[in-house]
């Protein structure tokens, strides 16, 4: 993807957009469809921030039943079936194994319940997608490395991943394409507004060039993810928001192709192994970080903790420092829900307008940023005085979707890379990895066969 930042700054726009994360994403490709001009800009890199460093989960997210949040988790679950659709070489589904130990968070009875309307909310109550019950030996039959210690039985269920920096850079290309102006490397230095207060637009600096320019818009939607709070407020009180880091460790592949749905034993919080590019990502966990930060370093006691967490869940799979390939640490934008334990605080999204021609998306989820926003979309609509129009992306095929049955394409095009001299598996994550755009990579693979 170029960069053409030449020409896009120093502009007037109906819509800027500030922060290439999901948030910023979905609403400058949803709006450029809408037929809006738009300016999206980015201070590092595209997904740079919380949207590369999730667990790559498109999921209802089975623990937020357990706070009543039905609706979150019916929101979600609609979208993970409408991406699975939309976006077939990206979203993949994914069964997940939960083990059920005599000490775990929830009860065989609790869990056959949760489970059931899970199934439920996603429309999949007794199809090929919903849960099913494991026998304690067939369990371990399927994971022996999990403590057989207080084992109890098990369950399967279906949710589905992604690669997140992907997913983003995608839909900054589907942006592209539909008209906007995209410029990474430019930060927003400060938002600018008139004597009444109203926001029409922010200072940048192009870091590339160093030189700094003034984006004037209709509407300003600061979608900055942890750094939103510094860029709209100089005085935290005025916009409280909570942070909370999460940790995963890259850590060896399971010998098996599922995921798993744990609890710690320590403070009964849910973490996952999730199968990721042949490795597994160990994840995650919650501690708040201090407001005005936005601390992504990951720390020995992070590390310790998913350590002894899989110790205690899956003693056979032995796993110590030495079998740490990698880590990432990102930080979830929360609303501020006074003295809650950071996993219990809401994952519900709001939009906050906190000065006028300024919109803020706060709280959300990879998983229904596209239907949040495409709410925001319809807000600058009006606040534009704009006729309203219908949503462009709830039925769009994401930009890199391959047409026709996805299988067939699939299978074609792994064939066309293992003529070029890919191994097999190389060639599908390829063209998972890259959708339609794989033939571009297969074209440089022929011009430099060495690559
Ligand atoms: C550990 C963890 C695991 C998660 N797992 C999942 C999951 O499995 N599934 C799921 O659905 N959700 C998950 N989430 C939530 C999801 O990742 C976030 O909701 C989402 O990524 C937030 O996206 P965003 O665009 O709001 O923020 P970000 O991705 O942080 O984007 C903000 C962007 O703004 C840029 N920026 C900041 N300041 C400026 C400025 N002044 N000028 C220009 N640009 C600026 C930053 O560089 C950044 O790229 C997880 C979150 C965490 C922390």
């Amino acid at each position: 993807m170029m960069r053409r930042a030449a020409n896009a700054l120093d502009r007037t726009v109906d819509l800027l957009v500030i922060g290439g994360g999901v948030y910023g994403a979905w609403i400058a490709y949803d709006a450029a469809l809408r037929g809006l001009s738009v300016i999206l800009v980015e201070r590092t890199d595209w997904a740079a921030g919380t949207s590369s460093a999730s667990s790559k989960l498109i999921h209802g997210g089975l623990r937020y039943l357990e706070y009543g949040h039905l609706g979150l988790v019916r929101k979600a679950l609609v979208e993970r079936r409408r991406l699975l659709r939309l976006a077939p070489h990206r979203v993949r589904a994914l069964r997940f194994l939960l083990p059920v130990h005599r000490d775990a968070r929830a009860g065989r009875i609790a869990l056959e319940l949760g489970l059931s309307l899970y199934d439920l909310l996603a429309g999949e109550l007794g199809g090929p997608h919903a849960h099913r019950s494991y026998g304690r030996e067939a369990l371990l039959a399927r994971c022996p490395f999990i403590e057989r210690s207080g084992l109890v039985s098990g369950f399967s269920y279906s949710d589905a991943s992604e690669d997140d920096a992907r997913y983003c850079l995608e839909l900054v290309d589907g942006a592209i394409g539909a008209g906007a102006a995209a410029v990474n490397a430019c930060e927003a230095l400060a938002l600018t507004s008139d004597s009444g207060g109203r926001v029409f637009g922010a200072r940048v600096r192009d870091a590339i060039t160093g030189s700094e320019h003034e984006i004037r818009a209709g509407i300003t939607v600061a979608a900055a993810g942890p750094w939103t709070q510094a860029l709209v407020t100089r005085d935290p009180r005025d916009f409280p928001v909570r942070l909370t880091k999460g940790v995963h460790l890259v850590m060896p592949p399971l010998p098996m192709p599922e995921a798993m749905l744990l609890t710690t034993r320590s403070d009964r919080r849910v973490f996952f192994l999730i199968p990721w590019y042949g490795a597994t990502l160990l994840g995650t966990t919650d501690t708040d970080v201090a407001p005005g930060t936005s601390e992504t370093t990951v720390s020995a006691a992070d590390v310790d903790y998913l350590l002894r967490a899989v110790e205690e869940r899956c003693p056979g799979l032995g796993w110590r420092r030495r079998h740490v390939r990698g880590s990432f640490a990102g930080v979830r934008t929360l609303r501020a829900e006074g003295s809650k334990s950071p996993s219990s605080v809401t994952r519900e999204w709001s939009l906050e307008s906190p000065r006028p021609g300024l919109l803020v998306p706060v709280g959300g989820k990879l998983t229904s940023a596209r239907v949040e926003a495409a709410a925001t979309v319809a807000r600058v609509q009006l606040a534009l005085g704009r006729t309203q129009t219908g949503c462009p992306t709830a039925e769009r095929p994401f930009p890199w979707a391959p047409p026709g049955d996805f299988d067939t394409w699939e299978d074609t095009t792994v064939r066309a890379g293992v003529v070029l001299g890919m191994d097999e598996e190389v060639a599908r994550a390829c063209a998972r990895r890259h959708g339609t755009t794989t033939s571009e990579v297969h074209a440089l693979v022929r011009e430099r066969p060495e690559l």
